[in-house]
């Protein structure tokens, strides 16, 4: 048996194979199919299984489709994908055995993100954990019992849309005061135009071409100890610290960890992590939660056909 794993993106899709002893085979990413409608999407998708499985002379593999969106896993469809050409009820699951013959799982890409790190980072070794994805979003995933916690509807762990701060500030999601609202790449950006009135000049003074502001650049400005950067990351830790502090007393994970993009620059926020944890007056979930940061930018697409070989 080998199992195949695409982590369906907005952008690109990553593509992953491993044998049944979890070793991967293949590990590649092609532009997401989106320009010719979804029979195209679904067609494209359905070939690149195919061929893997004539490739490994495999007539039976398990796939697993991990999208970002609003999925219904235990039915195999895609509700609803901002990113993904604005879809809505597509039946990926139905639509992608039909055409390929193969068994297929639909799953939230953060969902497998947090699988992947729960089987290759964290190696199964704990039971409870919690995985908070730190990118233009906040994403997230829970680990409970060694099994991953969807909820009735498949949506749980939308840990970037817990409300932090009453009437805060306003979410891509619509509402006010989410924990993405402080934490997401755009809460970043806000932060640095607020306070910085001219951006154009303000980097040229440490020698930085003008144009937009990334959190690379705010990274970077930190780097070089910029007083107001560094203090966008103090506030991001300390926002992230009610975050994860929620979490803790919520769910009491062994591990929280922290993936995505943003979680680089940890050295810059995690001192006001723990600096409000500290605060919390519930010391034990607290104090014997671990912290830690994945950086592995394919821990999704692993999770994926890690998923696909666990539920074969
Ligand atoms: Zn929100």
């Amino acid at each position: 048996m080998i199992s195949v794993g695409l982590d369906v993106g907005g952008t690109n899709t990553k593509i992953a194979v491993l044998n049944d002893k979890y070793k991967i085979l293949k590990n590649i990413k092609i532009p997401t199919p989106l320009s010719n409608g979804y029979d195209f999407f679904i067609k494209e998708l359905t070939e690149i299984a195919i061929s893997i499985s004539r490739e490994y002379q495999k007539k039976k593999i398990s796939v697993c489709i991990g999208i970002a969106g609003d999925v219904d896993s235990d039915r195999g469809i895609l509700r609803y994908a901002p990113n993904l050409c604005g879809w809505k009820n597509k039946n990926i699951k139905k639509d992608f055995e039909r055409v390929s013959g193969f068994k297929c799982l639909v799953e939230n890409d953060a969902n497998m993100a947090s699988w992947g790190i729960y089987v290759f980072e964290v190696k199964r070794k704990v039971k409870n954990m919690a995985v908070f994805t730190l990118g233009t979003g906040v994403g997230g995933g829970i680990i409970t019992n060694g099994n991953l916690y969807r909820g009735s509807t498949s949506t749980a762990g939308e840990i970037g849309h817990m409300i932090i701060k009453e009437g805060g500030e306003k979410c891509n999601c619509g509402n006010y005061g989410c924990l993405e609202a402080y934490c997401g790449t755009y809460a970043l950006i806000r932060e640095v135009q607020r306070r910085i009135k001219n951006t154009d000049s303000y980097l040229k003074k440490y020698g930085f071409e003008k144009g937009n502001i990334t959190p690379k650049i705010i990274f970077d400005l930190a780097e070089k100890g910029d007083r107001i950067c560094l203090d966008i990351w103090k506030d991001y830790g300390y926002r992230l610290g009610s975050g994860i502090g929620n979490i803790a007393v919520l769910l009491n994970p062994e591990i929280t960890v922290l993936a995505g993009g943003v979680s680089r620059a940890h050295k810059f926020f995690m001192p006001f992590v723990k600096k409000r944890l500290s605060e919390y007056g519930i010391k034990t979930p607290i104090n014997k939660m671990k912290i830690l940061i994945s950086n592995n930018e394919d821990i999704g697409v692993l999770g994926c056909a890690s998923f696909a070989l666990d539920n074969k």
